[in-house]
């Protein structure tokens, strides 16, 4: 019999790539999200509809599962989460202290929860020349308002489950994931997505709005490169905080160029400085991965925006959305 799995957020961006691959790895998997993937059909074995804020529902999310990958969150870009302390905070918490208790009632084995790299403190991000952060960094704590301090106590919750009740659980924070089938528009997208967006439905020769003075500093982590590492952390026997993500530092400045060059268009930057940009730097220190798994995220930046790139400008195109003249001049 295959071992049961639980991907939660499994309509969303991340959960979706990860149903697949544990349905590769032979997982009998079912999926739970407040919606279906927007991109494709799940091929999960199961996809239940349920609003997660709710204890009953996690029950039902859980029954009979022996493996739960919890990734359901309300959460998007840096314009969102900065928009919306409240909700965001008071959703996710629900989701995440009914999910953990649920998953313990009903006897699953383990427990991966999907933190996050705006857990670290604020004043160790001042900085587009950065120190890349590690685990231990996140105290003394100053996180991300709202999503972030959530996420920091949720960490801590698991901890406390791991020592009280021997329950194994899993902490990884993820540092920028982009990818194919990730929005990317609608104001939850993040800045890769956003920028292949504007890229692909700008004119050779135009001007695109750049959040910040694009000197902001971030490395971003392939979804490939994510759902091997969250499977590989599940299956290890680390249950304290992971960083995953790459330490390929680039300022947003160098992503706008990357993606344009992929596009092979000659594009200028309206630095628009009146939007959130977050935090002024910030790079993973993968020493700890690395220790633990013998393994890091691997995929170049720019090998990984090229199938970004052309899957976000094929869906606007098959929407009739690429300006006539970009077309015409391919
Ligand atoms: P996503 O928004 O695409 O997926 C989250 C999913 O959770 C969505 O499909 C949403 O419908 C679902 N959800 C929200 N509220 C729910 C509820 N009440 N009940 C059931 N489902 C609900 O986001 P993602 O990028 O796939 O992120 C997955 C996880 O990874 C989240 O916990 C997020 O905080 C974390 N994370 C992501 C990134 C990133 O770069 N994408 C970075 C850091 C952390």
């Amino acid at each position: 019999m295959a071992t049961k799995v639980l991907v939660t957020g499994a309509g969303g961006f991340i959960g979706h790539h990860l149903v697949k691959h544990l349905l590769d790895e032979g997982y009998w998997v079912r999926g739970v999200d407040l919606k279906y993937p927007e991109y494709e059909p799940s091929p999960s074995h199961e996809f239940e509809l349920l609003d997660l804020r709710r204890f009953d529902n996690c029950l039902i999310a859980t029954r009979g599962i022996d493996e739960v990958y919890h990734l359901a969150a309300d959460m998007g870009g840096i314009g969102y989460i900065t928009a919306f302390h409240a909700d965001i905070a008071r959703n996710s918490a629900m989701i995440n202290l009914h999910m953990l208790e649920a998953a313990r009632l009903n006897a699953a084995t383990r427990f991966l929860f999907s933190s996050s790299a705006c857990v670290y403190p604020q004043y160790l991000q001042k900085s587009s020349e950065v120190t890349n952060l590690k685990e231990e960094d996140a105290y003394p704590a100053e996180p991300e308002e709202g999503y972030g301090t959530e996420k920091l106590f949720m960490e801590s919750l698991c901890q406390y489950y791991y020592e009280d009740y021997d329950f194994e659980t899993r902490v990884v924070r993820f540092h920028n994931v982009y990818g194919t089938l990730g929005t990317y528009e609608g104001g939850k997208e993040k800045a890769p997505a956003a920028i292949c967006r504007k890229i692909a439905l700008a004119m050779d020769g135009d001007e695109i709005e750049v959040w910040g003075d694009g000197r902001q500093t971030r490395s971003f982590m392939h979804i490939d490169d994510c759902v091997e590492g969250i499977y590989r952390i599940m299956r290890s026997d680390y249950p304290h905080p992971l960083n995953l993500g790459t330490d390929e530092l680039v300022t947003v400045n160098q992503l706008v160029d990357l993606v344009a060059e992929i596009a092979g268009k000659r594009i200028t930057k309206l630095h628009d400085l009146s939007k959130p940009q977050g935090v002024r730097g910030r790079n993973s220190d993968n020493t700890k991965l690395y220790r633990v798994l013998g393994w890091e995220p691997q995929i170049p930046l720019r090998e990984g925006l090229v199938s970004t790139y052309h899957w976000i400008e094929s869906e606007l195109r098959n929407a009739g959305r690429v300006p006539e003249l970009v077309e015409s001049s391919k």
